[in-house]
């Protein structure tokens, strides 16, 4: 068990299953307010164990996500025993647009008729269908193919419940309301956000214990764009590896021993993954040295993606749908290297090459530093 000495410990009010679906857990944050946890299942086969949605006592009872669509029940079970109904939630907050967390927004919100608040870059991408935009884009210009399964029915589905949201109060970076301060740390997905809160953050998928969040690719910010607000539309500060990287620098730098309230494995195999900001660091060295190796498989000769992909992941990880995500990771990390002059695309995007240098250390090193701005 992973405890950081600052983490916050929570009383279980219900015990869930072994990756703790079904558990409802109560917070008291450092200034004394009421922080509870509900453990929402997915509703595919899947890895990453149950979302997490918090219920936060503020000046309006908030909810911090919505879990995935159609497990209604479950999320109203939670809320029963904390002593809530869904009518009770006064204000919804989405850190991002992934299925998993917005999923029950619309259900939750005409019950309740609760405020949507969201990051201004969320609302930008309701009207459109960003699943299937994004996997065309990765197919044609990428040779990325994600295939059809069960996940993609789901998501359009999704995307179409997505089209009947209104957001109340669209925020941007260092936005303020009450005790809650937003972050807007993109790099996993364009909108995503951390959200300070008396002495907690909230940080999505941005920061999770176990595991890592698929950066988002760089080359996306081109198809995207024209949607954004005009901040966002020159220069990349949305999408891919480096500006994930750099969000995760940031909040680091918040504060290491800040308590984290992740959106995934708060609790797995029967036990508390409970950390703090200084989880950002780790994340941070797990894809230094994931450039590393894929330097090294690139010393003797040039590769094409596919086969780095090949040697760099492993059985289980390239099954089905399983592949599209190994490449698209592995080309996430083929754009960084390429923005720090450490390879070159050849082949149009389908081979690489190494260029001899390895600056992408020194650019990992430097994130957040005054010189890093915008270097790269
Ligand atoms: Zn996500």
């Amino acid at each position: 068990m992973t405890i950081a000495t600052t983490a916050i410990q929570p009383k279980v009010l219900k015990q869930g299953d072994s990756k703790g679906s079904g558990m409802v857990l109560h917070y008291t944050t450092p200034k004394g307010a009421n922080v509870y946890g509900i453990g929402n299942p997915l509703t595919w086969e899947n890895t990453l164990g149950p979302i997490w949605t918090y219920v936060v006592e503020a000046d309006k009872l908030t909810l911090v996500d919505t879990a995935v669509g159609g497990t209604m029940d479950t999320f109203q079970s939670g809320l029963e025993a904390i002593g809530y109904r869904p009518e009770d939630i006064q204000r919804v907050i989405l850190t991002h647009g992934h299925l998993d967390h917005d999923g029950n927004t619309f259900d939750i919100l005409w019950r309740s008729g609760g405020e949507l608040w969201a990051h201004e870059v969320y609302k930008s991408l309701l009207d459109i269908n960003r699943v299937q935009t994004e996997r065309d884009f990765h197919a044609q210009f990428l040779g990325l193919n994600s295939g059809e399964d069960s996940l993609s029915q789901r998501s359009m589905e999704h995307e179409e419940m997505r089209k009947h949201l209104c957001v109340a109060r669209p925020f941007k970076e260092g936005d303020r309301a009450g005790d809650f301060v937003f972050h807007h740390t993109p790099g996993h997905t364009p909108e995503e956000i951390c959200i300070q809160f008396q002495g907690v953050v909230f940080t999505g998928a941005h920061i999770l214990p176990m595991i890592t969040p698929q950066p988002s690719l760089k080359a996306s910010h081109d198809v995207f764009r024209h949607l954004f607000h005009e901040s966002y539309r020159q220069e990349n500060n949305l999408y891919g590896l480096l500006v994930y990287l750099r969000n995760l620098r940031r909040m680091s730098r918040m504060g290491p021993d800040v308590p984290i309230m992740p959106s995934h494995r708060v609790y797995y195999r029967d036990q508390f993954n409970l950390l703090t900001l200084s989880r950002a660091e780790e994340i941070i060295d797990h894809h230094m040295k994931r450039l590393g190796l894929i330097v090294d498989l690139l010393r003797n000769e040039p590769m094409s993606v596919t086969d780095i992909t090949l040697k760099h992941f492993r059985g289980a990880y390239l099954k089905g749908r399983g592949f599209y995500m190994a490449m698209t990771e592995i080309f996430g990390h083929l754009e960084l290297l390429d923005d720090t002059g450490d390879i070159e695309f050849i082949e149009t995007n389908q081979a690489v090459r190494w260029t001899g240098t390895e600056n992408y250390k020194r650019v990992l090193d430097g994130l957040g530093a005054e010189a890093d701005n915008r270097i790269w």
